[in-house]
């Protein structure tokens, strides 16, 4: 079971200082002081460790945590470590969040954990003998890959199938096609990445045998295309109604956006940046690959020749509908998870979620982004909410002290100049006592 968070406890978590956010996050979710100070950044990665996971290591890197909150996913309310260095990302997945929340939260599934591992294979002769001669030893085959990963197989996962796949590759006078194995393995709660190379390179061996051939790759496919997560929202319009619009109109806004990003491949590309936006936070937040995760995603908005995006919102009933399907090669072991205590303190505040309930939250998270998004992008435009909340990493980059961020932040977006020189001069008239104290609008989190 993971943390119940169904009471509104994180409501108007935006406003409170910082020390106030790390006590609030601490008594309701249970954080003991080293769980919060790995979140907090106080307690990072150990020399030793950061200098064993890299090569010609020098330090760390820092990027800043955050709380996605409001989630509401199968019934079951998540907060949600997402990493990220853009303004607004994190505003905008809590505040979507909390109104498909208002609505009964995202209906979310996700597939067993299916893999493809690939072998190569050139030189073997006949094509159709060939692939006759490895899918005859089909079982033979499962089972040397299986005998590479015994404990994966005791846990219910290893290889389960193969098929043999002939691929127009012309490549001169020799004219032949290409032949790919691909084995589709269940790798349980782990990515795989390194679980299938290894049964891959293992058997590659056997199938030169089999076939006289020569293999060269052997190696896993990040279109990740059997192990898709899915999530779902259906949202009354009229609760979408804001900026002075009616629900009705900020929904076809909506689904205008959409219609455009099924159209046009410059569209759906941003479209799904926005998409990857919230899931990125979260995968590096939980220690995720996430250039495995991009490369999936893109290549499966692309499996029908066009790129396309990888969610889609309708009207049906007086009700908003947003759908997303998107490959998801998440781990809950393996990888970073065991070495980084903020990814450790990660999967604690997200309840320890197996890696099918990280999936449909990964989805929830990227729908949310992706409605946030369309909803202000349909309707009134981006730029209000996101360079209200940039103004205060623009603030920043002037060289404001903390004290005064938010006045400097809310007189540039009063002003209508989001820039650092423009804040340089705002931080003068300040110092010269000059500025009145101004509240930033912000959009509730
Ligand atoms: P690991 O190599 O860490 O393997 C996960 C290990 O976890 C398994 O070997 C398994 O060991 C153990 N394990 C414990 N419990 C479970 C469980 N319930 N289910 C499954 N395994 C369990 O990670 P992955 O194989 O997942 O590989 C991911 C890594 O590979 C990532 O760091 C990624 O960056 C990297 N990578 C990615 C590539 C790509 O995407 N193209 C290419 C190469 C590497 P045992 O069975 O012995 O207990």
């Amino acid at each position: 079971m993971g943390i119940d968070i169904s009471r509104s406890i994180f409501s108007g978590f935006h406003r409170l200082s910082l020390e106030e956010r790390c006590a609030r996050v601490a008594a309701e979710l249970g954080l003991s002081d080293a769980e919060l100070a790995a979140l907090t950044g106080e307690e990072g990665l150990g020399a030793e460790k950061a200098y064993s996971m890299v090569e010609n290591a020098l330090g760390f890197f820092s990027l800043p945590l955050g709380l996605g909150l409001h989630l509401r996913v199968n019934g079951r309310a998540y907060v949600a470590p997402m990493v990220i260095e853009e303004a607004s990302v994190i505003a905008a997945v809590s505040f979507a969040a909390k109104l498909v929340g208002s609505a009964g939260g995202f209906i979310a599934e996700a597939e067993p954990s299916l893999m493809v591992g690939q072998i190569q294979l050139t030189r073997y002769g006949d094509p159709e003998s060939a692939r006759a001669s490895i899918l005859a030893a089909r079982s033979e085959l499962l089972d040397l890959a299986n005998a590479l990963q015994p404990q994966l197989v005791r846990r219910g996962g290893g290889a389960k199938d193969l098929e043999v796949r002939l691929l127009d590759a012309p490549e001169g006078p020799l004219g032949e096609p290409l032949l790919v194995v691909h084995f589709h393995v269940d790798t349980q709660e782990a990515m795989g990445a390194n679980l299938i190379n290894t049964m891959m390179e293992g058997v590659a061996p056997r199938i030169e045998a089999l076939t006289g051939g020569r293999v060269f790759l052997r190696i896993l496919s990040n279109l990740a295309d059997r192990r898709l997560a899915r999530s779902r929202c259906v949202i009354p319009e009229a609760l979408l109604a804001d900026y002075g619009l009616p629900g009705a109109d900020i929904a076809e806004g909506i689904v205008q956006a959409s219609r455009f990003a099924q159209a046009d491949p410059y569209r759906a590309a941003t479209h799904n940046k926005g998409i990857m936006n919230g899931i990125d936070a979260i995968a590096l937040a939980t220690g995720q690959d996430w250039r495995a995760i991009e490369a999936g995603a893109h290549a499966y908005a692309a499996r029908t020749g066009r790129y396309g995006p990888l969610s889609t919102w309708t009207r049906e009933d007086g009700n908003l509908v947003g759908e997303i399907e998107l490959p998801l090669a998440l781990g809950t072991v393996g990888g970073p998870l065991l070495v980084h205590p903020g990814v450790k303190a990660a999967f604690k505040v997200l309840g320890h979620p197996g890696v099918r309930e990280l999936a449909c939250l990964f989805a929830s998270v990227g729908l949310a982004q992706n409605l946030a998004a369309v909803r202000a992008l349909g309707s009134v435009g981006i730029q209000k909410g996101h360079m209200a909340l940039h103004a205060r990493s623009v603030a920043v980059s002037a060289g404001t002290p903390p004290e005064w961020v938010e006045t400097v932040a809310a007189r540039l977006v009063q002003q209508g100049e989001v820039k650092v020189d423009r804040a340089r001069r705002v931080l003068g008239e300040l110092k010269g006592g000059v500025l009145p104290f101004v509240s930033p609008h912000n959009e509730d989190t």
